[in-house]
């Protein structure tokens, strides 16, 4: 029988994919340089050259019949060992190839660290504003989501409310830094205070409470402070990591899973990480993908044009009376909205041929996702129509 749950979701396009789909409509109605799309999160700048390079050595120079062929479950040994040479220098953190799985991309690698450390009937604490497929790949677990508020202006955890939802039943609590849709990076203080929090919740349940830290962002930082690499600050740590955003290849679909070698569990929990790759059909990462991204550890695209856009849009909002926290990485800008009602706001800034994402998808009311991963010319040319939109929502109370 078609599962009827399954059957839903899969019907139920997102916001963010409807705005997309009605951003063509309107580029095919009054020309692409009239409609303002800021709703959808894909890298508008090009994978850096060295990634064509590699590519096309490996394909033209490589032995065909090993390069398309199988690799072992968790990934070829050498490009996990490369990738552990390269955080081991670094971020000192002593990993192995066997602390390191090949996926594809942060979604397969959150799908099967929920899968590897959780049971039906568990918690797993996620932060709001929130990426909307962590309850997704939650609720595939047959765990239950507990949500606790990230505090604006900073998007910092609020801590009082973390320690009364961390229960008996959780075993899991995701974080994203830099933060998709605030664009917050959370602070070594706060990583300081969560791994606090977790080590004596851990010690008060008697079991074990895994981070999971989703880091498609992690380089996409316009700071001058490193984004903290999460490790040092509690033990029972898991990252999922993807080049989609770092290196600009959404559409390839690879990145990999870190196990903290200071785990208590570190080899059972690797072990639970292969098998869930398994039972979830997630073996054998793409092939020439992995290949190439073991030599290009370190790599990053041009993220300047990011920043460039980041400056752009927010001064331009700023100045024209909005409110909004400079975001400090990922390429999102979390507007808040006069008036407070995000919903309205998406709807009729649409009038204006402006597409920004309501906040309530991502489980927080009052403000919209501004994606600046887009044309610098594209933000210039829609300012006036934000500057519109704000006249109309003021004058209309
Ligand atoms: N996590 C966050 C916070 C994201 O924003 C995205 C994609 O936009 C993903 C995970 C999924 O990334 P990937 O393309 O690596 O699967």
């Amino acid at each position: 029988m078609i599962s009827e749950r399954l059957k839903k979701l899969g019907e139920k396009r997102s916001t963010i994919r409807e705005l997309f789909e009605y951003g063509k409509l309107l580029k095919a109605q009054y020309g692409a340089e009239n409609v303002y799309d800021f709703s959808i999160g894909n890298p508008s700048i090009p994978c850096p050259e060295e990634v064509t390079e590699v590519l096309t050595k490996l394909i033209t120079e490589g032995d065909p019949v090993q390069l398309h062929s199988y690799t072992s479950s968790a990934g070829d040994p050498a490009v996990r060992g490369a990738i552990a040479a390269y955080l081991n220098e670094k971020y000192g953190i002593g990993a192995e190839a066997d602390d390191i799985y090949m996926s594809c991309g942060a979604a397969a690698s959150l799908t099967i660290s929920l899968a590897a450390v959780t049971s039906p009937g568990d918690e797993v604490i996620i932060f709001t504003p929130y990426f909307p497929e962590y309850k997704v790949f939650t609720e595939q677990t047959g765990s239950k989501c507990v949500f606790v508020p990230l505090l604006p202006p900073a998007f910092q955890p609020d801590f009082a409310a973390l320690s009364e939802a961390i229960g008996e039943k959780t075993s899991a609590l995701i974080i994203n830094s830099p933060h998709n849709p605030t664009g917050s990076i959370l602070s070594a203080e706060s990583l300081e205070k969560l791994g606090s929090l977790l080590r004596e919740k851990e010690a008060a349940y008697g079991r074990p409470i895994y981070l999971i830290s989703d880091e498609p962002y992690r380089e996409l930082n316009y700071t001058d402070t490193p984004t903290p690499f999460v490790f040092p600050y509690y033990a029972d740590t898991i990252v999922c990591y993807s080049y989609s955003k770092s290196l600009s290849l959404p559409g390839e679909r690879i990145g990999y899973i870190l196990v903290n070698p200071a785990s208590k569990d570190r080899k059972a929990l690797y072990a639970a990480i292969q098998g869930a790759g398994r039972s979830l059909g997630f073996v054998c990462a793409p092939s020439l993908l992995q290949k190439a991204v073991g030599q290009l550890q370190g790599r990053l695209s041009d993220i300047s044009v990011y920043d460039r856009n980041r400056k752009l849009i927010f001064d331009g909002l700023t100045k024209i009376g909005y409110e909004a926290a400079q975001p400090d990485g990922a390429f999102y800008l979390f507007l808040k909205v006069p008036g407070g009602d995000a919903i309205r706001f998406s709807e009729l800034a649409k009038k204006y041929r402006l597409l920004v994402v309501p906040s309530d998808d991502f489980g927080a009311p009052g403000y919209v996702r501004i994606s600046y991963c887009v044309e610098t010319e594209m933000i210039r040319r829609a300012l006036p129509a934000f500057e519109a939109l704000y006249r109309e929502i003021l004058s209309n109370g």
